[in-house]
């Protein structure tokens, strides 16, 4: 989608490193970090939220290069999001996949 910005990640239009790609997905550094980790995991297709992401498989090998990623940084404990809708905090509308971790995790806060 040409007005999406994780599209332009992906196609390479907006710098940024990637720290995992293959044919399916890439995962790069959140730039607003809520840990010493903070990973997006992304599928190179645009599908607008996990809810159009029709496909398994995919759904799947997004999990499968979290773990991949989780371990080649040494990330014991940490925590997946994936936030769908404005009301749920979703700001960017390509589907997404949050690592965060590289602490004692707070969550649930309180
Ligand atoms: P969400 O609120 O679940 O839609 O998450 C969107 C995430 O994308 C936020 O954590 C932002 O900090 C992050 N983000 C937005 N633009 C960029 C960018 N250019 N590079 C890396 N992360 C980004």
């Amino acid at each position: 989608m040409s007005d999406c910005i994780f599209c332009k990640i992906v196609a390479g239009e907006i710098p940024s490193e990637f720290v995992y790609e293959d044919d399916r997905v890439v995962a790069f550094r959140d730039i607003d970090p809520q840990g010493p980790f903070h990973f997006l995991i992304i599928p190179r297709q645009h599908f607008k939220s996990i809810k159009e992401m029709k496909d398994e498989s995919l759904m799947g090998h997004l999990l499968k290069a979290g773990n991949r990623i989780a371990e080649e940084n040494n990330i014991e404990d940490f925590r997946y999001i994936i936030n769908t809708g404005e009301e749920a905090g979703q700001t960017v509308f390509h589907v997404h996949l949050h690592l965060i971790g590289g602490r004692k995790m707070t969550w649930p806060p309180g």
